[in-house]
Parts: structure tokens; C-alpha cells; sequence
């Protein structure tokens, strides 16, 4: 791998871990793994990044972090005064073989978890998977803190997988419109889109309760957004606690988004409320006045596997060709679902799970695309290539506004279709010459 298309584990973990109420992240591991994922969430958040860390040494390193680990729940719980510590391994960690649940064990025998506070944590080994595999390592383990009850609630848990703070917000938007009683965990809204108050907080107001989640098990079903993110710890609450779940694509797009609705509705037996109906429209109506723009492009993508099945499930309906499709993320999977989505398109397709952005490089100049969509490292091929180019994904470290302007539902993709359409026709303002250059396009 030269230029990889992904990043490590314990950032998609402790993101994850973030969306819990009055949670704070803890790496197992050394200072500058910790220091690392912070800086990057921060970067791409714009918000501080509250986590702590084990602090390996030398004799951590060679003996196991159990004593560093002790040392931290008893400082952190005494300091800082969490609701939760979620703790995630790191590489060093994993080589050790440290033994998580042991050692949480341990410090509620040694009687240094207080009452009423929750530590957990995940195995998040960054040497297989990705950000991604942390991500749902994470949130595999929250829901292993549920228990099954025999007392259904008629509460539907979601599962949104890695979006932004504004989707999850635009996720229970629609969910409250339709009537559907649901539970969403993880949940960073309020927590990584918090607002400038004047006054800081360690644990912003946001965040999904603890208490919820451990009730996760009296739900009535669960919707699971994207097998990567959400599927696992779907699967478990079905497993352990009789849960039922379905696994449906993030609602990226126009079918996404009617396959998210349609569940919504079916399970709140409701019908879909004008709001929804008329939003959905207003997606139709753009998709339709843009389509003469769209129609026949050929676009690179980059990012995640979840997003970019939606993505290109958006992308070909619009009449746009995806053609070179990279995720850093391993899944054979993948490759095959987005074949399936292409497989009506007139040209050849691209796609490898596990690739990196220089193979995506060498397709670009073997078969050059019209537009560019992915997360802040493409800029560099934007730029050699010369590339109209749309940030989307993890991590977006040079733009802002990101964590505020949803891209999940009808109006998420109204706002899709706007980024890619304006750097379109701002290419062909820019290369016009004189005597075509309009003022109406
Ligand atoms: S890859 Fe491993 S060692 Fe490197 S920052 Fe991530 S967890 Fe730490």
C-alpha cells in the first residue's frame, strides 16, 4: 500500500465512543497513538477532542498495560468525572495481548469504578481492518452492554454508522416526522457540532444516554445503517437479546433514502408525511432540471465502503458513470455489491476493496474521469490531474462545515447534487473560451 485510502482503528473507535453521553475515550496503548487520533478527529470536527490514554512505557511494553490501565480508570473517574470510559486497544496493546474484560474485572473488584459509572471497551487492533472496522468494533461493544428482557418497548434502535453529527441530527429529524419511536446509538450530534457558548465543557450535552444503550435489548427491532459500520453489533442485539434487525445502505441518495423511509414507516405504522413526501420531490425536481449536466460523466470516487455503495447507487441513477471506485477497507464484498449497482453502465468499472489512492492515481491516468469525489487526501490527484473535486467522507481536514450541513436523506442529497454540480460548471466557466463563456448555463 503506498498512499493508503484509509486510517487506523482506535480513530474510528473513538469517534464512535464520543456519541456516548458524558463518555470519555481511552487509549490503551502509547501517548502518541492517542495524540494522533485526537488531532485527526479535531481536524476534521474543528472541535476539541477530549480522550485519555494509558501511557505505555517501556515496562508496559514488555510486562502488559494492566497496571497502567488501573492506574487511569481510578485518575480518570477522580479527575475528570465521566459517565463512561470506553476504552479501545491500540497496536502495542494488541502485541502485548492485553486482556480488556479481565482487566475491567479487576478495577470493579478493586472498587475503583464508582457506582453507577460504565467502563467497556473494544479490541481494536489498527494491523487488520480500518477506521471503519474500529468504528464497528466500537459500537459491536456498546451493544454487548445490552441485556435481553422479555418486556418489548416498541423503541426501534438505529444504527447510523459513521456520519456526521448533522446526519445523525437529520436522521431522527425524519424518524420524529414519521412518528417512529427510535433509539440512535452512537449519536454525535450536540456533541462534535456542539455550539460557542462562552464556557467549556468537557462532555457537551450530546450523546446518546448510557442507560439507553443497556436497554438497547427491549427494542423492538433495529434498522442497522451500512454492513460495515452497523451490521455487527446489529447482529449481536438479535443474537444475544432477540432483537430483530435489518441491514440497510446509509440513506445517501434517492433509493437509499426511500429504502430508509419505507423501514421508518413500516415499523412506526404510520404513512409518510407530506414534509417527507414534499422534501423527497424537491430532490426529484433537481435531480431531473441538473440530469443534462450529469448525464455521462465519469467520476473517480474514494472513502468508505458503506458511503460509497450509497454514493454510487446515487451517482448511477443521476446517469453519471463511476468508474474507478477505491476503499481502503478489505471486503470482497464489496467489490461485488458495487459491481452489481454498475452492472447496467456502459463502461468498464474499476473497483477494489483494500486499494489505495495511488492505484485510484494510475486509473485516473489510464482512463481520466470528468470529476473527483473523496475525503481531503485527493486533493493532491485533483491537482496533478487537474480534477473538479467534491470533499466527502473521512476526513475532510481543509474545509469546514462539514459536521453541520447534513448529506443522509432527500434534503442531504439536494445538497450532494448542488456540491457536484457547482464544481462542474465551475470547470467549464474556467475553460470556456470568450465567445461561449455564458451568463445563464
Ligand atoms: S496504527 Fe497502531 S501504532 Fe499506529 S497510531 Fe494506530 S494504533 Fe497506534
Amino acid at each position: 500500500m503506498i498512499n493508503p485510502a484509509k486510517t487506523c482503528q482506535p480513530i474510528g473507535a473513538m469517534y464512535a465512543a464520543l456519541g456516548i453521553k458524558g463518555c470519555l475515550p481511552h487509549s490503551h496503548g502509547a501517548q502518541g497513538c492517542c495524540a494522533y487520533h485526537r488531532s485527526t478527529l479535531t481536524r476534521h470536527y474543528k472541535e476539541p477532542i477530549s480522550a485519555s490514554s494509558s501511557s505505555f512505557t517501556e515496562g508496559a511494553s514488555v510486562f502488559g498495560g494492566q497496571a497502567n490501565l488501573l492506574q487511569a480508570i481510578n485518575n480518570i473517574f477522580s479527575v475528570y468525572e465521566p459517565d463512561v470510559i470506553a476504552v479501545h486497544t491500540t497496536c502495542l496493546s494488541e502485541t502485548i495481548g492485553d486482556d480488556l474484560p479481565q482487566i475491567f474485572n479487576k478495577a470493579i473488584k478493586d472498587q475503583i469504578v464508582p457506582e453507577g459509572k460504565t467502563v467497556f471497551g473494544a479490541s481494536t487492533p489498527s494491523y487488520i481492518g480500518s477506521h471503519v472496522t474500529g468504528f464497528s468494533n466500537m459500537v459491536k461493544a456498546m451493544a454487548a452492554l445490552a441485556q435481553p428482557s422479555d418486556n418489548k418497548n416498541g423503541t426501534i434502535n438505529i444504527i447510523p454508522g459513521w456520519v456526521e453529527p448533522s446526519d445523525m441530527e437529520e436522521l431522527k429529524r425524519l424518524a420524529a416526522l414519521i412518528g417512529a419511536k427510535i433509539m440512535m446509538f452512537p449519536d454525535t450530534s450536540g456533541v462534535l457540532d456542539a455550539p460557542l457558548t462562552g464556557t467549556y465543557s468537557m462532555f457537551p450535552g450530546g450523546g446518546t444516554p448510557i442507560d439507553k444503550i443497556k436497554d438497547a435489548g427491549s427494542a423492538s427491532g433495529t434498522l442497522a445503517l451500512g454492513e460495515w459500520c452497523s451490521a455487527d453489533a446489529a447482529r449481536l442485539l438479535d443474537t444475544k437479546c432477540k432483537v430483530p434487525c435489518s441491514i440497510l445502505d446509509m440513506p445517501f441518495g434517492l433509493q437509499a433514502t426511500d429504502r430508509f423511509i419505507d423501514a421508518l414507516r413500516t415499523i412506526a405504522g404510520s404513512s409518510v408525511p407530506d414534509e417527507i413526501s414534499i422534501e423527497r420531490g424537491k430532490l426529484v425536481d433537481m435531480m431531473s432540471d441538473m440530469h443534462q449536466y450529469f448525464y455521462g460523466k465519469k467520476v473517480a470516487i474514494a472513502g468508505d465502503p458503506d458511503q460509497l455503495i450509497a454514493m454510487t447507487e446515487f451517482l448511477v441513477s443521476i446517469d453519471m458513470c463511476p468508474v474507478h471506485i477505491v476503499t481502503g477497507t478489505p471486503g470482497k464484498k464489496f467489490e461485488k455489491r458495487i459491481r452489481e449497482l454498475t452492472g447496467e453502465m456502459d463502461c468498464e468499472v474499476n473497483v477494489k476493496a483494500k486499494g489505495d489512492l495511488f492505484l485510484l492515481h494510475q486509473w485516473i491516468k489510464n482512463e481520466p474521469v470528468d470529476l473527483l469525489i473523496g475525503n481531503t487526501y485527493c486533493k493532491y490527484i485533483a491537482r496533478d490531474e487537474d480534477l473538479p473535486f467534491v470533499r466527502w467522507g473521512f476526513p475532510i481536514l481543509d474545509r469546514q462545515g462539514h459536521q453541520h450541513f447534513p448529506t443522509v436523506g432527500y434534503t442531504g442529497g439536494l445538497r450532494l447534487l448542488e456540491k457536484i454540480l457547482s464544481v462542474l460548471l465551475d470547470r467549464k466557466d474556467r475553460d470556456d473560451p470568450e465567445e461561449v463563456f455564458e451568463l445563464v448555463l
